[in-house]
């Protein structure tokens, strides 16, 4: 059946996948280490062969959703004969080297990979919130898109297999930052500010700044740093010991909020107060701060 797709993996995001292929009305062969994973599927329709050889045989498009890359390899590598001819999408977390040596593997046996990255939580699958990166061979993802937008928005990333994992880590990166500001606005205001009374202004504040993006975007991409700076950096860089100092009063760690200070001190040191804090940037690259 043309229209077949294995699932194999069903913690938390693989039964969502698996669910959202069910609702599109995709004859769904499902798999997990642990059988028992399998049941709810099943009795919603699902197939839920014995073996894992039996699942991969079902489909020509298998969806692989572990824990990790080594969970891949763990579970894939005994049937790996049984993957010549298709196409195996790998929902997993994992680096982009990771994902080019999988889809090496994969093509010494005879399968085509489209690595992928799900910048969705479980239950936004299949919703239009959700949305999955995808890269590798173009034929295939054009091949299986109309299958794989059962998930959420497919958007194709290029043919070079670690373009997905590198946007999905760069996401996730830019999320847990967010998310150590978060908490860290949490910890400051706790047991003096009720979380749900601060929480709206946090998110408004948040929300707000989020223009910061394209403006380092563009700043970034022209190279010019002072165009359009509203908040310099020797502003910001008298201001940033205030965030150590409060946290000291409300006997916080200062471990999350710590370390963009002495990289804007060295900034302003070289000369560059008068920019925005997007210079910044370049002091991450592990050959300019060894200099
Ligand atoms: P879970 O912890 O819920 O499930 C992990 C799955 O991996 C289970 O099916 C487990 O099988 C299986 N597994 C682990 N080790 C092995 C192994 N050695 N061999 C075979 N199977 C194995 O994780 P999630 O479903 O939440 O996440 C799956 C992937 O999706 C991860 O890479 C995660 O980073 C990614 N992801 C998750 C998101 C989320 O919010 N949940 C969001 C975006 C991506 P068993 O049941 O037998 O233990």
């Amino acid at each position: 059946d043309e229209k077949a797709v294995a699932v194999l993996g069903l913690g938390a995001m693989g039964t969502a996948l698996a669910e959202a292929f069910l609702a599109a009305g995709r004859p769904t062969t499902v798999w997990n280490r642990t059988p028992a994973k399998a049941q709810a599927l099943a009795a919603r329709g699902a197939v839920a062969p014995p073996t894992l050889t039996d699942a991969v045989r079902a489909s020509r498009l298998v969806v692989v959703c572990l824990l990790d890359h080594a969970s891949v390899h763990e579970a894939l590598d005994p049937v790996a004969d049984e993957l010549a001819g298709r196409v195996l999408v790998n929902l997993t977390n994992g680096t982009p080297s990771q994902a080019r040596e999988l889809a090496s593997w994969a093509a010494g046996h005879g399968a085509e990979l489209l690595d992928g990255g799900i910048m969705a939580v479980p239950p936004m699958i299949g919703t239009p919130a959700a949305f999955v990166l995808y890269s590798g061979p173009q034929g295939a993802f054009d091949a299986h898109r109309g299958a794989l937008d059962a998930l959420g928005e497919s958007v194709y990333v290029g043919s070079d297999h670690g373009q997905a994992a590198l946007r999905d880590l760069a996401l996730l990166s830019g999320m847990y930052g967010m998310y150590m500001g978060v908490m860290q606005a949490f910890a400051l205001t706790r047991g003096e500010v009720p979380a749900t009374e601060f929480a709206p202004m946090l998110r408004r504040w948040l929300t707000g700044m989020g223009v910061l993006v394209d403006s380092t975007a563009a700043q970034l991409d022209s190279g010019d740093y002072v165009t359009g700076v509203v908040s310099n950096l020797a502003m910001q860089t008298a201001a940033y010991p205030n965030f150590l100092a409060v946290a000291q009063e409300q006997g916080v760690r200062p471990d999350f909020i710590a370390p963009l200070y002495p990289l804007m001190q060295r900034r302003v040191a070289d000369g560059f107060g008068h920019e925005d804090v997007t210079g910044v940037i370049d002091l991450l690259r592990i050959d300019e701060n060894q200099k």
